[in-house]
Parts: structure tokens; sequence; C-alpha cells
């Protein structure tokens, strides 16, 4: 038994086991300018005490080199990391392994995620691109977070196949565009593309269906064709198979409270007379 040595104890998750990490050598922390605090806290990267410990890496063992004589990526050749990486690492690796003994449960998540991100996008937009002011309700601050939330996820997925994968890192880079790919169309497409106007039509479809109810029939959607800042022409399909035009009418009222007060008419085209609403 060495007892002079200084070790770091870690457990790992995977082997189910405490392993001891002798220390190379203690590094002087950068992230702290080796006070040990940082913001008036303990500094997170070397647990207050200024230095950092340095530790063999965990997947060269400080050879500095892997399998067929490339350099090692994981600590990039210095053949150490410190006891903070290492963590990071392990953690990034059980990652890893969790994916491959059961890879459709974490993409059937990262999916899961990708939906209610776009979801929320589609929310959001609606809320967004009719008037600023209404982003500051509650659908469309619970959109934000979820939908943040949901796609942080993905990008924690991400950092941590990117960390602890062996795979090449080529085969990784395609891995990570494909997925940054995804998250953007996500983000993009039920939102400012195809989501802008889903607030105003459901808004829309609401009052014509109240406006018809007495002949017992129904809006069944609304669709928004064309849009010249608060006006929107709008195609609304009602439940007697009859399609109409209408022109929406978005003004907002400006309230000394911090309420957000807004009118919407909604007025079919009248396509004889070519007289549309004065207001
Ligand atoms: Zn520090
Ligand atoms: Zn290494």
């Amino acid at each position: 038994m060495q007892n002079q040595e200084e070790t770091v104890q870690i457990h790992i998750k995977s082997m189910e086991k405490t392993v001891n990490f002798p220390v190379r050598s203690s590094e002087f922390c950068k992230r702290c300018k080796g006070s040990g605090k940082k913001d008036k806290r303990p500094c997170p990267y070397c647990c207050g005490s200024g230095s950092v410990k340095m530790l063999d890496c965990i997947r060269c063992n400080g050879t500095k080199l892997i399998d067929n004589g490339l350099k090692c990526n994981v600590c990039n050749g210095n053949g150490t990391l410190s006891e903070v990486e290492t963590r990071e690492f392990l953690s990034a690796r059980q990652f890893c392994e969790n994916f491959k003994k059961n890879p459709a449960k974490t993409i059937l998540v990262c999916l899961a995620c990708l939906v209610a991100l776009a979801i929320c996008a589609h929310i959001f937009s609606g809320y967004a691109f009719i008037d600023y002011r209404l982003i500051k309700s509650w659908p469309a601050y619970i959109s934000l977070i979820v939908g943040l939330c949901a796609g942080f996820y993905v990008l924690v997925c991400l950092n941590k196949m990117n960390k602890g994968s062996y795979l090449p890192q080529f085969t990784k880079t395609i891995i990570s565009i494909a997925i940054i790919a995804l998250w953007i169309a996500a983000v993009a497409i039920p939102g400012p593309v195809t989501g802008r106007y889903c607030w105003i039509e459901s808004q829309a479809k609401d009052i014509i269906s109240n406006g018809i109810s007495s002949q017992g029939i129904s809006c069944n959607k609304v669709k928004v064709i064309s849009s010249d800042s608060d006006e929107y022409r709008a195609i609304a399909d009602l439940s007697n198979g009859e399609i109409i035009e209408v022109n929406i009418h978005y003004k907002k009222i400006y309230a000394h409270n911090h309420k957000i007060n807004y009118s919407i008419d909604v007025v079919p085209v009248d396509r004889n007379g070519d007289s549309s609403n004065g207001e």
C-alpha cells in the first residue's frame, strides 16, 4: 500500500465500483486564478482548493495514444485530465454505453423532445408574430420554457455523444451536423415559417363559430393567406362545406396597467359589392 501517494476516488457507475486514480500533478486553477473562489462561492472547477488535480487520462492511461497509434482525442495528447474532466468523461461514457444497450430509448426520447420543441415553437410564433406584447402572456412563457428545456436536453445528449463516444471524429461531426440541422428545422419550420398565424387563426375561428352558431353551423378551420400589418386576409372552412373569405383586423388597445388588451374583428369579404370592412 502506498499511503503517501495522493489519490482521487471516482465512482464508475457502469463498472459499479470506485476507482482510485493516482494524482499525477497539481495545477494552478485557471478558472478562479488560484483563489478557490468564483462569484463569492467555492470554485466548481477546483472545488475551492485553488489547484486542480491532474489524473492519468482514462482513455489512453497516460500513454497519449489510442488503438492505432493516433493521438488520444480525450486528453488531446496530454496524457492527463483534471478530476472534473475525468468525471465529465465518465458521465458521457456512461451515456454512450446506455445508448449502445438501448439505442431505441434514447432516440425516441430525443425525437419526443424535438417534437415538443416544434410544438412550442409553433405556439410561441403564433403570439410573437402578431403582437410582441402577447409573448408576456402565460401560454407564450410556458411554450418558451418547455421548448427550451426540450431543445436543451437534445443538445446535452449531443454533447455527451461527442465527449464520450469512441466513434471516429469524422462520424461524430456528421452526426452532430445532422442533429443540429434537425434542431434548427424543428424551430424554424413549425415556428416562423408555418406557425406565425396560428394564434390569430384560432382566435378568428372562435369568433366566426360564435357568429354563425345561431344558424347551427360552426367554423372548422381558418387559414391566413396574406397579411398587411394588422390586417389579415383568410379563408374559413365552415361545417356546412362552405368556404368563405374573411378579413381579420387585429387592434392593439393600450392600457395603463400591464394587461394586454386587444380586439379582433372578422368581416366576411363581400365579393359582389367589393365592399370591405371599415374598421
Ligand atoms: Zn478554481
Ligand atoms: Zn488520453
